[in-house]
C-alpha cells in the first residue's frame, strides 16, 4: 500500500510518527522544510529568537516512514497524482494531505503587500530583525508596530513583543516602541469567557499595549494602516511594521471535481477524516473540515490537528493490516493563551463538561505542559 503523507506540521507529523513498519505498507512523508515547526510558539521566535523547530528525520526512526524534503505544487485527486515543484509526479494508493493553512488578507487593500504574517519561521525572523533594528542607534524610521487581529496569535504576539521592547529599552537606553492591537470585532479573544478576557485586557494595558477593538482595518501602505470605527470615523496609524494575524484559510492546493469545501476553503471529511467522495484520501489539520459531536466544525488548532494525525497514522496501519478504520472523536482538553513571561490565561476541561478557568503561573505551566505533551507524542 503506497502511502504519501504531505506536510510535517502537527497533523502530518503526528500521523507519520504513529505508524509502524508493516510489510504491506510503504510510506513517504513529504515536507518542504527539513524540520518540523512548533507553529504555536512562533510568537516567541518573533520576539526572542527562541528555537521552535526540530529536525524531522530522527523522529521517524522505528516508524517505517521515509522522508523527502520537497515542495508540493499540486494535488489532483481525480488523476490520483501529486505534482512536485521540481516537475516530478508521485502516485499513491492512500494519500494524507496535511499542508495546513495560509493567511487570509480578506482582500483588504494593500494588506497582503505591506503586512508581515506569522505562519512560518521566516515570518518570525522578519519580525525579530525589525525589533532589533529599531533598537539600534542608526535606526531613524518609525518604530511602532501595528498588529491586526486580536485572536490567539495576535494577543500572544503583542505580549511577547512588549516584553522584548521593555528588555531592549532597559539594555540600550532607548524608549520602547508603541504597539497597537487592532481588532474589527467588539472584543479580543472571543473564544475566552468574559472573566479571562478582562484579565487578559488588564495584562495588555499594563504592558502599555493600545487595544483598538471595534476598529476595522481598511487598508495598509508600507508605513501606515487606515482603521475605521463602527460609527464610520477613519484614522491613520503610522507604523514601522504592520503584522496581520486576522485570519486564515485552508491551503488551496488540492483539486478534485467531487470535493466538498466549507468555510475558509476547508475540505469536508467523513467520520474517518477522508475527503468526502474520495475514500483513499485523508485531509487532516487546518485543511480539513471535520465536525464535532454537535455537528460544528472542529477548530483549526494544533491540539485538534495532532489528534487527527495520531488517529490517521493508526488508521493507515489498520488499513495495511486489513482491519476496520476507527472513527474520529474530537476532544478539546482546554485552551491556554500565553501573555508573555510566566503569565497565561485559559481553561481546562473537567469531568461532566465543566471548565476550570486558570490564570497566572499555573496557566503558564498548563500551556507549557501541552507543548511538552506534543513533543513527547512525536518522540
Ligand atoms: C503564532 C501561532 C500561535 C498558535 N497558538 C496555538 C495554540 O496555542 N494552540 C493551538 O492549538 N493552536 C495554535 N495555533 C494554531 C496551530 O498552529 C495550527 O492550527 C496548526 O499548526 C495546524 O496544524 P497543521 O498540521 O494543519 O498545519 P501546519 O502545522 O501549518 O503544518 C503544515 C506543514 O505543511 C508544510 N507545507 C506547506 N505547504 C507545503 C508544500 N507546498 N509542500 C511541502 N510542504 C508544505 C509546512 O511547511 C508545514 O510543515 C497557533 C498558530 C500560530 C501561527
Amino acid at each position: 500500500m503506497k502511502t504519501l503523507i504531505l506536510g510535517a506540521g502537527y497533523a502530518g507529523l503526528a500521523a507519520a510518527t504513529k505508524m509502524k513498519p508493516v510489510p504491506e505498507l510503504e510510506a513517504l512523508l513529504v515536507e518542504q522544510n527539513p524540520f518540523h515547526t512548533f507553529e504555536t510558539r512562533l510568537h516567541e521566535a518573533a520576539a526572542h529568537n527562541t528555537r521552535v523547530t526540530l529536525p524531522i528525520t530522527p523522529l521517524l526512526r522505528g516508524t517505517g516512514v521515509q522522508f523527502e524534503q520537497a515542495q508540493v505544487d499540486g494535488v489532483n485527486l481525480d488523476e490520483r497524482e501529486v505534482t512536485m515543484k521540481d516537475g516530478r509526479v508521485l502516485t499513491y494508493d492512500k494519500l494524507v494531505v496535511a499542508l495546513g493553512s495560509v493567511t487570509n488578507f480578506y482582500r483588504i487593500p494593500g494588506l497582503a503587500e505591506n503586512a508581515a504574517e506569522l505562519k512560518q519561521l521566516s515570518d518570525a525572523d522578519e519580525i525579530f530583525n525589525f525589533v532589533n533594528r529599531v533598537f539600534s542607534n542608526e535606526y531613524t524610521g518609525n518604530r511602532d508596530i501595528v498588529v491586526g487581529g486580536a485572536g490567539l496569535t495576535g494577543v500572544e504576539l503583542v505580549t511577547e513583543l512588549a516584553q522584548r521592547a521593555s528588555l531592549l529599552s532597559r539594555e540600550r537606553g532607548l524608549p520602547p516602541f508603541q504597539i497597537y492591537l487592532v481588532e474589527a470585532g467588539p472584543k479580543i479573544l472571543p473564544v475566552l469567557d468574559d472573566a479571562l478576557r478582562a484579565k487578559t485586557e488588564q495584562v495588555l494595558r499594563d504592558y502599555g499595549i493600545h487595544i483598538l477593538t471595534g476598529h476595522r482595518l481598511m487598508g495598509a501602505t508600507p508605513d501606515s494602516v487606515t482603521v475605521q470605527t463602527a460609527d464610520g470615523e477613519q484614522k491613520v496609524i503610522s507604523a514601522g511594521k504592520i503584522i496581520w494575524t486576522g485570519g486564515i484559510q485552508a491551503r488551496d492546493i488540492v483539486k478534485g471535481e467531487h470535493l466538498e469545501k466549507g468555510p475558509g476553503g476547508r475540505i469536508a471529511v467523513d467520520e474517518f477524516l477522508r475527503a468526502k467522495n474520495y475514500p483513499d484520501v485523508f485531509i487532516i489539520g487546518d485543511m480539513g473540515l471535520a465536525l464535532n459531536q454537535e455537528g460544528k466544525p472542529v477548530p483549526t488548532t494544533a491540539q485538534h490537528a495532532g489528534q487527527q494525525g495520531r488517529l490517521t497514522g493508526k488508521n493507515l496501519v489498520r488499513l495495511a493490516q486489513g482491519q476496520d478504520l476507527e472513527a474520529y472523536e474530537p476532544t478539546t482538553l482546554g485552551e491556554f493563551v500565553s501573555l508573555g513571561g510566566l503569565m497565561a490565561v485559559g481553561w481546562m476541561k473537567l469531568p461532566w463538561n465543566q471548565k476550570l478557568a486558570i490564570t497566572g503561573g499555573l496557566a503558564h505551566v498548563m500551556k507549557r505542559a501541552s507543548e511538552w505533551r506534543w513533543r513527547a507524542s512525536i518522540d
